[in-house]
Formats: C-alpha cells, structure tokens, sequence
C-alpha cells in the first residue's frame, strides 16, 4: 500500500440503497463517523438502476416502505397501489434529504477492493479511482440484484442498433417508435417492460427461453380512504409482518390444505384470488401449494389455463405456458396486461429453448434456425444475484483469507449477516437471510436493527472484534439447505439457485423458513449472548 493518506471513519457502507441509507441513519445515531460509498450519482440502489419502462414494485406500496419513523409513514403519499420506480426513487430522495443523510454520502465512486488487517482490527477500502479509507466496520449494503447480467452472446460489440440492460437503463427516456425491437428473457423484468414497449414499437420480438407464471398485478390510484384506513393502523400493521412468512401485513396465512378442498371450492377460490390480483393472496389459497406437488398443480393448471383463456394463438399460449417448475417455486412475476400483449398484431414470441441464440449480428440477431432484423435489442436477461456484488469486490484479509474462494462452492455465512473468517463485516440481507423472500425493506430494517445492536452492545462492553465462528456459519449453511430441501423451491431453476449464471455454483442461497422464524432465531442469538459470534477486546 501506498504511503498516502487515507481518510478514516468508524464504519464504511457499500451502497446507497434502502439497505445503505437506513444504515447510515441508524449507526450515525449510535454516534459514530459513517462514510457511505454508491457507485451511482443518487441514492435508491435497484430503484435507481432499474428504470425500464414498467418498472414498478410487486409488493403493495403501504407495505414496501421504511418503518422506523411513525412521522415518514404518516406524512408520505403513495400514489399507486404497487408504487412504480420514480415514486420509490422520489422516496429515497425524500428520505435522503429529510434525515440529512447526504452529506456522509460519496457517489460516483465503485468499491474495488476491502481489506481486513487483523494487526490492526481494521478494514481498509479502495475505490476503483484509487482513493483508500479505513474504519473498524465495514458495512456491505450492495443488494441482492446488483450485478446486472449481460449474457455473452457472440457479437454484441457488431450490433449497429442500440441495446440497453434493463439494470442499466438510461436516464433519458428511451422512444422505440417505429423501431423493430427484440427483448431477451421473459422473467419479472421482461414481464414488465413488453406491455410498454409493445406499444410503441414497429414490432417487438419476444426471445423467450423458458415461460414463467405470471399473476394479474390489478394496479391502480390508492384510493383515499384506503390509504388513510392503512395509516390509522400502521403501527400495528408494521409490528404484524414480522409475524408473518414474507414480511407482509394483511394476508392472514391460510389454515386448509388444497388436498382437502374439491376442486369446484379450489377453482372458486383461484378465480377469486385472480381477481383480487398480487401474488401473496394466490400464494395463500391454500397451505400446502409450496409443499405438496399436487396441491401445487392444481394451482399451475389454474394460471396456464388462464393464459390458455387470454391469448388467442394457441401455439402462442401454449408456448407461454410455463411447464418446468411449481408455481411459487421462482418469483412469480406481477403483470399488468402481459399476455394480452401477445394478440397485438405487432408482437411475436420465438422460443429460444428449441432453437438457442446463436449471436448477435450487425443487424439483429440469429438463432440456431433464424435471423432476426432488429433496430434495438433489450438484455432483461437478470442479475448474478446473491453473491455478485460482493464477488465482484476484491475481499480479502490479512490472514489469507479470500472471499471468492471461502464461496467458491456456494456462498457460506451465519444468519445471512456474517461470514466466518471476515471480522465486523455485515452484510445486509446476504445468501442465507430471507431477504429476498420478504418484503425487502423490512428485513433491511431488520437486518440493520441487529447490526446496529450488537455494534452498540460491542462498544460498551469494550469488545472491538465480532466474528462468526465457522461451526455457527456450518450449522446455519446446513439449516438453510434442510428448510429449503422440505419445500418446493429447490426444484426451480432459478437465480435462487444460480442456475442462471453458467458455471455458478448450484446452492439455495435464501432462506426460506420465513420472516417470523428468522426474526426469533436472530433474537435468541442475542438473547444467549451473541451465541454462535467470537467477540474479544
Ligand atoms: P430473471 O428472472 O433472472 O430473468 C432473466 C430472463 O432472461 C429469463 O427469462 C432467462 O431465461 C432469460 N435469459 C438469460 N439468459 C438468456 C439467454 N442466453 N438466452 C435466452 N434467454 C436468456 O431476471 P429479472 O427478470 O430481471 O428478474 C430478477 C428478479 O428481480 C425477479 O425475480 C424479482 O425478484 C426482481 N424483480 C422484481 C420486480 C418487481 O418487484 N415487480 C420487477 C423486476 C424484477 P431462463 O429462465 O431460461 O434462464
């Protein structure tokens, strides 16, 4: 290292998102000197990258929003009932500014690298522009989504039309009038962005590998009363979703299993929940849909017959119907008008599983079997999730110890917060938290909350080191899989699994045992006195 000056703080954070910004205002209070580095020039994390047309949120807007201040949630209106992206990134900004948070805030500057030197209990952290800090604790608030994936077909750098990410996408907006566009992949983001796009373009060609389920989203204005009724008992709504599987209030768990109803009562009580929209309410028709094959089914059959009912084509429709995986098992997406979308005359759907995408070319693209003709080509082709953003860093300690090789089977930490061998690193709802099957901003604050706590208890009692011990990590890594291994999920072929990044390593990486069982665990842990954590002076 060089003999420059590095700038000193108490913590560092890595990431201005949700995770990043409740972070900075809650170790601030606990008094101590925070510097937050973001790679983009604003605040928001996905919220900020994510700007594609439809971007929107699949949790209800009165639940996906900060908690930790009963004034924020009262004086904030959400406009929509699912919030789309410029009203969450309006937010964040809100938030920003309203808690002075800016100021501690460093944009435009990536993370290359975080050292750990055990001499001197420090972490040092190095910018890709060459600029270093220190502090004791560093703080990965980098997202689960983060790392947008192009995938690298042949000839990408030929094509002389524009391509975009939909991760990356511009701040200006993009017009596809009169232009033929070709979108790759058919996930959460696809499902979203090709109702808009589909209505302004020439044509739009679907290049769809593998269909997923998706679910009526039924979005509209909040109304007024709804709102006001929501913020009269938010309080005890907030205080309700940690009791609950996904982190969400007002979806009491259902008690009956899809086994013991008839079919007339399960048809009746599908249709109903198509109607009302969202995925939780289709989720929880019945107890047992992620558990028992043949429940599951008969909860598939019903949307496949749906998307048979909506698309007129049958070969189209049969092709949308998503036939390798459980419904649940992935995200399911949320839609608004996605299958209609497929009896525009303007829009036509290739199934890129039979016949592959060969490469890019100059003037399209080209599949095993075809040539495509393309103006503009849209990457929703995910995210390396989970693991990507700390991967991409360079982490390591001064005992050789090296993060991409302590993951290179699969990524191992204790309570999805610490990771063995990586003294006072915490990560915000990594690999092994239920993070992202919750409402995310509810673990953060969770995840933030405990952090914060044994940071605060370290410092009274005069402790400056917290590790997790690699038995703990061992034992929670195999609890993770045993929970995931009783349901469906790990059927899927999803980035739960990074199955969708070639040569990643086939791990469940959430857990699964839900919000309320994870919250009790994480409190028995402080309870028996930071148990499963080496803490020394
Ligand atoms: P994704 O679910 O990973 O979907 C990526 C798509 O790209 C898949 O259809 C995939 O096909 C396809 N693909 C990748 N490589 C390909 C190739 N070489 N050839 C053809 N197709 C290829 O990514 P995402 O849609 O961005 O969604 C990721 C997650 O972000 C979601 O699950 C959700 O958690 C979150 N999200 C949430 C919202 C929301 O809140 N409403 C919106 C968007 C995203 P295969 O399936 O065959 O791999």
């Amino acid at each position: 290292m060089s003999d420059q000056q590095f700038e000193t703080f108490d913590a560092i954070i890595i990431g201005a998102g949700f995770a990043g910004l409740y972070s900075l205002y809650k170790l601030r209070k606990l008094g101590l000197n925070v510097r937050v580095f973001e790679a983009g020039d604003g605040v928001g994390g996905t919220w900020y990258w994510n700007r594609y047309p439809g971007a929107r949120c699949d949790v209800e807007s009165m639940e996906y929003s900060y908690s930790f201040d009963p004034e924020l949630e009262q004086e904030w209106v959400w406009p929509d009932k699912y919030s789309k992206q410029s009203d969450i990134l309006r937010y964040a900004n809100h938030v920003a500014e309203r808690y002075d948070l800016l100021k501690d805030i460093q944009f435009e500057t990536r993370i290359k690298s975080a050292y750990y030197d055990r001499n001197i209990n420090t972490w040092t952290i190095e910018t890709s522009g060459g600029q270093k800090a220190t502090a004791q604790y560093c703080i990965m608030a980098v997202g689960n989504l983060s790392t947008p994936r192009v995938p690298d077909f042949k000839g990408v750098d030929s094509f002389a039309g524009d391509w975009y990410h939909s991760g990356l996408w511009p701040k200006e907006e993009v017009d596809f009038s009169s232009k033929r566009v070709g979108i790759i992949g058919t996930g959460s983001t696809a499902i979203q962005i090709i109702p808009h796009v589909a209505k302004q373009a020439k044509h739009l060609t679907i290049f769809q590998r593998t269909a997923n389920y998706s679910l009526p989203a039924r979005n509209g204005p909040l109304p007024e009363d709804v709102r006001a009724a929501h913020k009269k008992k938010y309080r005890e709504l907030r205080e309700q979703a940690y009791f609950t599987p996904f982190g969400i209030a007002g979806y009491p768990p259902p008690e009956k299993a899809a086994t013991d109803a008839t079919p007339e009562e399960r048809e009746a009580k599908y249709h109903q929940k198509w109607a009302e929209g969202g995925t939780i309410s289709y989720l929880f028709s019945y107890n047992d849909l992620l558990l028992s094959p043949d429940s599951n089914k008969t909860a598939s059959d019903f949307v496949r017959d749906r998307i048979r009912e909506i698309v007129h084509d049958p070969n189209t429709a049969e092709l949308l119907c998503p036939n390798d995986h459980p419904i649940g098992t992935k995200r399911i997406c949320l839609d608004s008008g996605y299958y209609e979308t497929f009896n525009r005359d303007n829009v036509s759907l290739v199934n890129v599983r039979s016949a592959p995408i060969e490469e890019i070319t100059q003037t399209g693209l080209r599949t095993t079997t075809d040539a495509f003709e393309l103006d503009s080509i849209i990457f929703a082709t995910g995210f390396d999730a989970m693991t990507g953003a700390v991967l991409e860093m360079d982490v390591r300690t001064s005992d050789g110890i090296d993060m991409r090789e302590r993951w290179k089977d699969g990524p191992k930490t204790y309570l999805g917060i610490m990771v063995a061998g990586f003294p006072n690193m915490f990560v915000i709802t990594g690999p092994g938290s239920p993070g992202v099957k919750s409402q995310m901003i509810l673990s953060i604050e969770q995840h933030t909350d405990w952090i914060t706590d044994c940071i605060k208890n370290m410092r009274a009692k005069g402790i400056n080191r917290a590790e997790a011990q690699p038995e703990s990590e061992a034992k929670w890594v195999e609890h993770v899989n045993e929970v995931a291994d009783s349901t469906l999920y790990p059927q899927a072929n999803s980035w739960y699994v990074g199955a969708n990044i070639p040569g990643k390593p086939r791990i469940f990486m959430p857990y699964v045992g839900g919000v309320e069982a994870y919250k009790k665990i994480c409190d028995e842990v402080v309870e028996n006195g930071y148990e499963g954590i080496s803490l020394s002076p």
